[in-house]
């Protein structure tokens, strides 16, 4: 990222990179600048500072003298986990869990301690290194925004820093909406006023919100979102019924992921696979149940390290995150590797022998009509079950009695998945009662 400012209001508007000597950078010279920045940087500084780095190395017996390459660290580095870091975090009652690698008072550095979206009942405090744009502003290019545009930035529970520093390291102005359904006639009035060119993030949340009060208030959601060229979408994957409705509305929406906690992942306009820098991050795709790389585009578990994180960084971390990785060029031109997120190895729950992930459930339910929102939960008590146990949400519409709703859906699931549900039906009201307001936990205990 240039140092001067000046700099981002000079680049062509039409250029469709935001930094395309990055960007696109040939992969041997990816490999170099990782192989460099890990070793020769990120693993020393980390050992030295980091006491979960640390202890982890020490109880492994591996120093960072003995990682020289690639093949070194494959085959010595041990991993961390988000258990480790609770661990350190109980055992030495430090609230960094043992990743601050600086004086918590180093003025300057340290702005922020901000949670992730928490969706898993314990969140971890992540501290935000500095203020400053983030590599979003990459995203937020492709997305279509350019200097002097208004880009609405929703809040909600993920407080991840920067977001409003990057969209004015672009030149545009953000224009903040909350989350909630009740600001719906604000973001419409926002639409109208400022005509904006992109958001981050749409939300099923807000699609419902839209769906609810557009009809009432006489907006046509196709025309107050006219002007939006790009509208990332986070939390979970965009279902089938969510795609339908932003499609009639217009919308092109990016899938935007975190990156196992080391930074993020976004589509790029060809929708082929979210992008993530490897400048800033390297991802492995390992064995969800062992240590040996998967095959490119095979399932894997997404293991990180990053490239820039100073403050606290994380190697190795066994992110908990079922992904398809490829590292093939994309059509857009860019280098860099994409991935699919497929959901959370915690999620994965084996009935007679089959994996089932919240993703091979959704569109069986999304097909049958009172159930279409797509809103639900597997229950989960342990990995194998017996029973594929299911909570799905129904809309309510006051009419007396579900009929047969409980079978039609049994059915479509049955029919996707090979494997007998047993349902157990409650409204979409008190199902998304149970999430923060971006999403629901699609896996619970009980
Ligand atoms: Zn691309």
């Amino acid at each position: 990222m240039p140092d001067d400012q000046a700099a981002y209001f000079e680049r062509p508007h039409d250029q469709r990179y935001f930094a395309p000597e990055i960007e696109t950078m040939p992969r041997e010279q990816i490999e170099k600048h990782r192989e460099e920045t890990l070793l020769g940087d990120l693993i020393p500084w980390a050992y030295e500072r980091s006491g979960l780095i640390r202890e982890t190395w020490d109880a492994a017996k591996v120093t960072p003298a003995d990682v020289q390459s690639m093949d070194d660290f494959h085959e010595k580095v041990p991993f961390i986990d988000k258990d480790a870091i609770r661990s350190y975090r109980d055992r030495h009652n430090d609230p960094y869990g043992g990743l601050l690698c600086i004086e918590p008072r180093t003025r300057g550095v340290f702005s922020a301690i901000f949670s992730t979206s928490g969706t898993t009942g314990d969140p971890t405090p992540a501290p935000s290194a500095g203020g400053g744009p983030s590599f979003l502003v990459r995203e937020f290019w492709e997305f279509g925004c350019r200097p002097g545009d208004y880009f609405t930035e929703t809040l909600f529970t993920f407080r991840g820093p920067g977001i409003h520093d990057t969209i004015r390291a672009i030149g545009a102005t953000p224009v903040f909406v909350d989350h909630g359904s009740a600001d719906m006639p604000f973001l419409f009035a926002a639409n109208e006023k400022y005509r904006p060119t992109a958001m981050y993030n749409m939300s099923l949340a807000i699609l419902m919100g839209v769906q609810q009060h557009a009809p009432a208030m006489g907006v046509d959601p196709e025309k107050s979102f006219a002007s939006y060229k790009g509208i990332s979408w986070a939390g979970e994957p965009i279902g089938p019924r969510a795609r339908r409705i932003t499609d009639d509305w217009g919308l092109e929406l990016f899938q935007h992921t975190a990156l196992g906690d080391v930074g993020a992942a976004t589509e790029c306009r060809e929708h082929d696979g979210a992008h993530y820098w490897e400048d800033t991050a390297y991802a492995e795709s390992l064995d969800p149940l062992g240590t040996d790389p998967v095959a490119d585009e095979t399932p894997g578990e997404l293991v990180t390290s990053t490239l820039i994180d100073k403050i606290a960084p994380l190697i190795r971390y066994r992110s908990d995150d079922l992904v398809r990785r490829t590292l093939a060029p994309c059509a857009c031109g860019r280098t860099h590797g994409r991935i699919w997120t497929l959901g959370r190895k915690g999620d994965e729950v084996v009935v007679e022998g089959r994996s089932v992930l919240p993703m091979d459930v959704w569109h069986a339910i999304e097909l049958v009509d009172e159930t279409s929102s797509g809103i639900f939960q597997i229950i989960r008590p342990q990995r194998e079950v017996d029973v594929l146990r299911l909570r799905v949400g129904y809309r309510d519409d006051g009419k007396k009695g579900l009929g047969d709703l409980q079978e039609r859906v049994t059915a479509s699931v049955a029919e996707a998945l090979g494997v007998v549900p047993d349902v157990e039906l409650v409204t979409n009201e008190s199902l998304l009662k149970l999430g923060p307001p971006h999403k629901i936990p699609r896996v619970t205990k009980a």
